[in-house]
């Protein structure tokens, strides 16, 4: 099913901005700089908005077999980029859980073990900026998490952390933040020195 607000027009215009390419140049054959990649872009996000393979490669004026090709390279990356957040999200869960052992439940105090402790996500999880915080998130008890108080969950941050660094945690999670695959990694090396140090 095509998505009727979808605008292949405007994405291509995006994502030539993006890249730093004229649309002129993203429909000729040449194959310099990112222009690859601004071709397997587009193919992927087409193909996520329903258009077909030959409607892709008719608009695009390319090959069939190069937008399939195209597909295959930007899935590869998004699982490779799931995979490393979802390695991310495992590390810094493991993390909060053993430090805040000695704690307890960050909002309402009652004393975990570390099975059955939860990673609270104080900004949510969606915001990127805050989502491999070590100090955005810590260990709650099951009930609290999933009663999900943004309110008392604050008052919690004040009395751990402050409102400085609270309120910081807070501009940050509110910021939008694009990683790369090499930040992500860069992130991975920070949390395991982290938690080789607990
Ligand atoms: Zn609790």
């Amino acid at each position: 099913m095509k998505n009727p607000d979808f605008d292949f027009m405007k994405l291509i215009e995006i994502t030539c901005k993006d890249f730093g390419i004229t649309t002129d140049e993203f429909f000729t054959k040449f194959r310099y700089g990112n222009l690859p990649l601004a071709r397997q872009v587009v193919c992927y996000l087409m193909k996520r908005n329903g258009y077909k393979n030959y409607e892709i490669a008719y608009i695009l004026q390319i090959k069939p077999s190069s937008v399939s090709k195209n597909i295959q390279s930007v899935s590869i990356l998004m699982n490779k980029r799931q995979r490393l957040e979802k390695e991310l999200d495992t590390l810094l869960s493991s993390i909060v859980r053993r430090r805040d052992l000695k704690y307890g439940c960050i909002t309402c105090g009652r004393a975990l073990i570390y099975e059955t402790a939860t990673a609270g996500h104080f900004m949510k999880r969606a915001n990127r900026c805050t989502r491999w915080s070590v100090v955005n998130v810590n260990a709650q008890c099951w009930n609290c998490n999933s009663e999900d108080d943004y309110k008392k969950y604050y008052d919690a941050m004040i009395r751990r952390y402050g409102k400085e660094i609270t309120h910081r945690i807070i501009l940050l999670g509110n910021q939008e933040c694009k990683y790369s695959l090499n930040d992500l990694r860069e992130i991975h090396d920070q949390l395991i020195q982290i938690k080789n140090q607990l």
